[in-house]
């Protein structure tokens, strides 16, 4: 049985007007997650992957494009959401230390969510609390008044992971959320995250600048490059035959455990030079400029976004024909 799509972006365009010029941050996509998905949404810094996240919250309203939930358009201002949908989607943000008010006990920090969306009595909340942190992994009479700045940084992002929970959300954005962490507790977070995913049926837009993360964590992976969406696919046919250069050019260099994982390894390929500017795109196909496989229209034209035999879409002009056009 297919998995109902639960949130589908249409033609997301963000663009920030600034002084040196416009930032197309995000520059026309459109991306379709299913329930129960984890979708990595990959890229180097200034890919656009977290301005797409912040739409999805609301944070940022979109230039253009549509954002749909559970077969409905949203309002795209978190400030006109209804409340119901702000407690289905959630996000958590990449440094817990930032998004934790550090003069309030966690007690006070996990009571917000609750009384803003009216979940419980004043007397039930603190059973419910409680019970957030032990979903966590946190024993309640030990954190609930503790402050932010006296536990660890992992520990942090377990308070932040619960505070998202508390209103039974269905689709959580994890907006890099073990980046800022010490290694050492980076891989404690992620399976919390998994098992919770798994628990509580979650959807999550998982975003990223590690792609190795993204083979034993997402089921589809979606890689952005300036703006744009370079490729999707499901996360076994995404690593065993990658399509796009940009995507073939990141799998090549990240580290592999297994010799299997070697063997599937794209050769090494060496890009030319760094990401340009949003702010200074380039015409054509965005990558032309460091590109190992660019032939002449790819200066010229941007190519479309086109669905494979195997349903992975790739924007890329070497797959142009025998492909169908794809809408994202
Ligand atoms: Fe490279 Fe051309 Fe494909 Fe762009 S369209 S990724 S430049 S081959």
């Amino acid at each position: 049985m297919t998995a109902k799509q639960i949130l589908m972006i249409e033609n997301l365009v963000k663009h920030f007007p600034t002084k040196r010029g416009v930032v197309r941050a995000v520059d026309d996509i459109s991306l379709h997650v299913s329930s129960g998905d984890t979708v990595g949404l990959v890229g180097e810094s200034g890919s656009g992957k977290t301005t797409t996240a912040q739409c999805v919250v609301g944070i940022y309203p979109p230039t253009s494009g549509q954002i749909s939930f559970d077969g409905s358009p949203i309002d795209v201002a978190f400030s006109r959401r209804s409340k119901e949908l702000k407690g289905k989607i959630r996000i958590v943000f990449q440094d817990p230390g930032s998004s934790l008010n550090p003069k309030r006990t966690i007690k006070q920090i996990l009571s917000v969510p609750l009384k803003v969306h009216g979940i419980g009595t004043p007397k039930e909340r603190l059973s419910l609390m409680s019970h957030l942190l032990e979903t966590v992994e946190l024993p309640p009479g030990e954190y609930l008044y503790k402050h932010p700045q006296s536990i660890g940084g992992g520990e942090k992002q377990m308070v932040a992971i619960a505070r998202a929970l508390a209103t039974n959300p269905r689709f959580v954005v994890l907006d890099e959320p073990t980046s800022a962490l010490d290694v050492s507790v980076q891989g404690k977070i992620i399976n919390l995250l998994m098992r919770l995913g798994d628990e509580l049926d979650l959807t999550y837009l998982f975003i990223t600048h590690d792609l190795s993360l993204m083979r034993n964590v997402a089921t589809r992976v979606a890689i952005m490059y300036l703006g744009k969406l370079c490729e999707v696919a499901r996360t076994e046919e995404f690593f065993r035959s990658p399509k796009h250069p940009y995507t073939r050019m990141l799998l090549s260099s990240i580290p592999v455990v297994t010799r299997q994982e070697e063997s599937l390894k794209p050769e090494k390929i060496v890009s030319k030079g760094e990401i340009p500017s949003p702010v200074d795109v380039p015409p054509g196909c965005s990558f032309h400029l460091r590109c190992p496989e660019r032939k002449g229209i790819c200066s010229e034209a941007d190519p479309e976004t086109r669905a494979m035999d195997d349903g992975r879409l790739v924007r890329c002009h070497l797959y142009e024909h025998g492909a169908a056009k794809a809408g994202g």
